[in-house]
């Protein structure tokens, strides 16, 4: 499946953002965003950039895509789902992204980045209730329990992420049992626990052109 890859740190300069897209390195002081906090190329620096409600519009719009690893038509047919659905288009968009299975591995610390978590899933590591899913955009649901295969629970760099995950916290819609690193669905996503700063009404307003 194709995905972008463009160099992570880039992306988070040009959002002016930290994305964590690189895993242990995010939270070290190896951060590009953090030795270099200004846009990347030629005029990363300039500090005359006003820019259109488009442009500001499509920003978010690549920031939350590049957050989540997806490409635009993904993307895209993500929000057609979450426009279907009732309720607030915006928040249902977000719910559906952290419902993906690479997301939540991600959430649970059994991987250090989406990156890292999507792998884990392609390579056959993961299943939900019992069973293999390599689907990273598979969408859990309330009640499902997600473990890893027997044969993945001694991975040494799975154990290591788990042990760090204290540093992130899991969030509370999800339940994870460290020793036996199985973790249960208890409840949908919550808007209010995504502590990155998006603005979802800009997507919104965005595709509704
Ligand atoms: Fe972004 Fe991580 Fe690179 Fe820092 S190290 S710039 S947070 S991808």
């Amino acid at each position: 499946m194709a995905r972008n890859i463009g160099a992570a740190c880039r992306i988070c300069r040009r959002e002016n953002l930290k994305l964590y897209l690189k895993g242990d390195r995010c939270y070290s002081d190896k951060c590009s965003f953090e030795r270099r906090a200004f846009g990347p190329g030629q005029h990363g620096q300039s500090k005359f950039k006003k820019l259109s409600d488009y442009a500001v519009q499509l920003r978010e719009k690549q920031k939350v895509k590049s957050m989540y690893g997806m490409l635009e038509d993904q993307f895209r047919l993500t929000f057609e789902r979450a426009d279907r659905q009732k309720g607030v288009t915006g928040e249902n968009l977000l719910v559906l992204l952290e419902r993906r299975l690479d997301n939540t591995i991600f959430r649970l610390g059994m991987a250090s980045s989406r990156n890292q978590a999507r792998q884990l899933v392609r390579h056959n590591h993961v299943l939900v209730n019992g069973k293999k899913v390599n689907i990273p955009s598979f969408l859990v649901s309330v009640g499902d329990e997600i473990s890893l295969k027997e044969k993945s629970k001694t991975n040494a760099l799975i154990l290591e992420n788990v042990e760090a995950v204290a540093r992130r916290g899991v969030p509370s819609w999800l339940e994870l049992d460290k020793d036996s690193i199985k973790a249960t669905v208890k409840t949908l996503p919550h808007r209010d626990e995504l502590t990155m700063p998006i603005q979802e009404h800009l997507i919104v307003e965005l595709y509704s052109k």
